[in-house]
């Protein structure tokens, strides 16, 4: 059975699963690359979603985002990039046509823009609105200083609407993710989205996607920790395992592809669509 499977971010109302549906509809290809690759172009395009358009703000009022493609022995990602309409095509060239692997900041809005991507502005009223209510909040003293973020900060107003997907099509298997961060963010930070690992991991037995809080994903590698596991024991009781590891306070959402299982599990709503052919 070949399957695509997209999420919409751990925080995503799932009543937003129809669309999503839809979208690996239409986001379905001969190839796994192709249709994990077109279903994060529908949602970067798609305003709801924080990647590409509707991207969330940075404490300075940039939009900086991160996207990243892997299949087995291959990896690419854009880190920071700004002003492009779709980071997660910009991250497959730097895997297919670039010697790097990831690229970040002005770099990478060069290399997009040397490859022929315009300039595109990303920002959304939805943005704007979410990014007044947290200065709201800094202003009200809710948050007194960048180092008391942790500890003040309503750990649900750091979900984001990150966007990926999986998929093994004929047998081979590919992921990508795409996200504008978390909405409250300096200027210049990386979530785990980018980060091979993290965020992201393909290798010859699956794909995993991660959604959550990037700073708790990275430190548990969560990605790769639950690829190393497939085959020790059934895939959704690996994710099960590796979610659990996080605080409860910490939503987190992986979706997941191995040779003869999938799963679609988070500690929280998310939107999710399915294909499978
Ligand atoms: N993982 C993303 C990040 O930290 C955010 C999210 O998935 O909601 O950048």
């Amino acid at each position: 059975m070949n399957i695509l499977i997209l999420h919409g971010g751990v925080g995503s109302p799932g009543t937003l699963s129809p669309v999503l549906n839809k979208y690996a509809e239409k986001a379905v290809k001969k190839n796994a690359i192709g249709s994990v690759i077109d279903s994060v172009v529908l949602m970067e395009d798609d305003e709801t979603f924080n990647a590409g358009k509707g991207s969330y703000m940075r404490i300075d009022r940039s939009v900086q985002m991160d996207a990243a493609v892997m299949i087995p022995g291959n990896f690419g990602s854009v880190v920071n990039i700004e002003n492009v309409k779709n980071p997660v095509r910009v991250a497959y060239d730097v895997m297919a046509r670039s010697p790097h692997n990831i690229l970040s900041g002005d770099g990478a809005v060069k290399f997009a823009r040397l490859l022929g991507y315009d300039d595109y502005n990303v920002k959304t009223e939805k943005a704007e609105k979410k990014y007044n209510e947290i200065i709201a909040k800094i202003k009200n003293g809710e948050i007194k200083e960048f180092d008391e973020m942790k500890k003040n900060f309503d750990i649900n107003d750091l979900i984001g609407d990150t966007v990926g997907a999986v998929a093994r099509i004929d047998g081979e298997f590919a992921a990508a993710v795409s996200t504008g961060g978390t909405p409250l963010m300096l200027r210049g930070r990386v979530g785990d989205s980018p980060l091979p690992g993290s965020g992201i991991y393909c290798g010859e037995n699956g794909a995993v996607v991660a959604t959550g809080i990037g700073e708790e994903i990275i430190k548990k590698q969560l990605c790769y920790r639950i690829y190393n596991e497939i085959g020790k024991m059934p895939l959704e009781q690996i994710v099960k395992n590796k979610i659990s590891e996080f605080d409860i306070s910490v939503p987190v959402g992986v979706i997941a592809v191995t040779r003869d299982e999938y799963s679609i599990y988070a500690s929280k709503d998310m939107a999710y669509g399915v294909k499978t052919f």
